[in-house]
């Protein structure tokens, strides 16, 4: 390491030569003063060695900001872009699908044509960071974005755009089905109170009017306990969802079983029901919930077939890795544009039809989601005038 002296090496070289003119003077010697110097500049060298040496100055970094922030951005998996000033120097992969790809150095009023948009990126304000813009119909008509915008210490600005739309989505579907399911109960409720007002009142006194009066309560309460036990039953399968079911089903016997409950349960349409079950694979599955999904999905060809038309349900083998289940019914039919909708809660094509014969409007949601669970798939075709035919495959377990 080369010598460089410190400062404290200074002082003791300082005094060593101090040291050696005194010698000089108080003895006269010059050979003993030599001697003295020499050995104090010895001592400072060795004392001196191990002193830390001045760093070299820095040498200045390149500048590789740009590359480096545009890297950055790309693996990112949200839209982000980088301005300056007001023109867009990067922009990652998902902000080019979004914008457009020509939007780098473009104006941002240009990249972003948004109004709202335009209006907090050309005036930031003071500079540091503040709240998110709303953004709707950016890129999709319906799509909803937050912004945010940070800026850097260069003054270049940093724009990211997040998807709000599922979540508002999902925001929207709870807020939808609380207010449903509220209505749903309500009207039942409101239909009892009535009765029972009116039953204290002089119509309690006549026996006609009172059993005609209990008859209809009657029915309204168990119509509420209906839609109170398919709430649960959804609530329940929902919260299941991602926990694979685990016991092995016999889906024939299962379906025969559901049809023998339906045929004995006093229902005009019993006789109508027929079955062509052939052998298959076992499936995985929870048998509570299959046997759920086959009451509602039977029940509906039932409700909804016209009288005195059969109901058929038939269990095949669907190649080697699924069991395919299909009830096939003679009704009217359900028009092309609410089949997508069939499965959402309370979604019914006729509410007045699907109250008169029991339904809660829940029944094919809840299919729906059992069928999920198994990670299977539900699919209903219809011909108005002819009838309606569901089918649900499901995966078997393998031999
Ligand atoms: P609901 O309890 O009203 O029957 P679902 O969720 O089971 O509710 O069905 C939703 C709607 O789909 C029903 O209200 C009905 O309009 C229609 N639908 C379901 N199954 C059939 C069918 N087999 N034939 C005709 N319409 C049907």
């Amino acid at each position: 390491m080369p010598f460089s002296p410190g400062p404290r090496a200074s002082l003791a070289l300082g005094v060593a030569l101090a040291a050696a003119l005194v010698s000089l003077l108080l003895t006269g010697d010059a050979q003993a003063s030599l001697i003295v110097l020499v050995c104090a500049v010895a001592a400072v060298l060795i004392a001196g060695g191990g002193e830390p040496v001045a760093p070299p100055a820095p040498a200045p970094v390149p500048d590789v900001r740009e590359p480096a922030i545009a890297d950055i951005i790309e693996a990112i998996g949200e839209p982000i872009l980088v301005i300056d000033a007001s023109r867009v120097v990067a922009a990652n992969a998902p902000a080019r699908t979004l914008l457009g790809g020509h939007i780098l150095g473009e104006d941002i009023r240009v990249a972003i044509r948004h109004p709202a948009a335009a209006e907090r990126l050309v005036n930031p304000g003071d500079g540091g960071p503040s709240g998110p813009v709303h953004l709707v119909g950016l890129g999709a008509r319906d799509q909803r974005w937050e912004m945010r915008v940070r800026t850097l210490e260069d003054g270049r600005r940093v724009v990211h755009l997040v998807d709000h739309t599922g979540s508002y989505a999902a925001d929207r579907m709870r807020v939808d089905f609380v207010a449903n399911a509220s209505h749903e109960l309500r009207t039942p409720l409101a239909s009892l109170l009535g009765f029972v007002e009116t039953l204290r009142e002089e119509a309690g006194d006549d026996p006609e009017t009172r059993k005609r009066f209990l008859k209809i309560m009657h029915d309204e309460a168990r119509r509420m306990r209906r839609l109170v036990d398919d709430l649960i039953s959804l609530s329940r399968i929902e919260a299941e969802k991602y926990r694979k079911p685990s016991d092995s089903v016999d889906l024939g016997q299962l379906v025969r079983e559901v049809c023998e409950e339906l045929s004995g349960s006093g229902d005009a349409r019993a006789a109508d029901l027929r079955t062509d079950v052939a052998e298959t694979q076992p499936v995985r599955g929870d048998r509570a919930q299959l046997s759920q999904l086959l009451h509602n999905i039977v029940g509906n060809a039932m409700k909804y077939g016209r009288e005195g038309t059969p109901v058929s349900i038939a269990l095949l083998p669907d190649g080697k890795a699924m069991a395919r289940l299909t009830v096939t019914d003679q009704g009217e039919g359900i028009a092309p544009q609410h089949i997508p909708r069939l499965t959402e809660r309370f979604y019914r094509v006729d509410s007045g039809r699907s109250r008169s014969v029991g339904g809660t409007g829940l029944g094919l949601a809840i299919a729906k989601h059992v069928v999920e669970r198994h990670r299977g798939r539900i699919d209903i075709a219809s011909k108005l005038g002819t009838g309606t035919s569901v089918t649900i495959l499901l995966p078997v377990i393998k031999p």
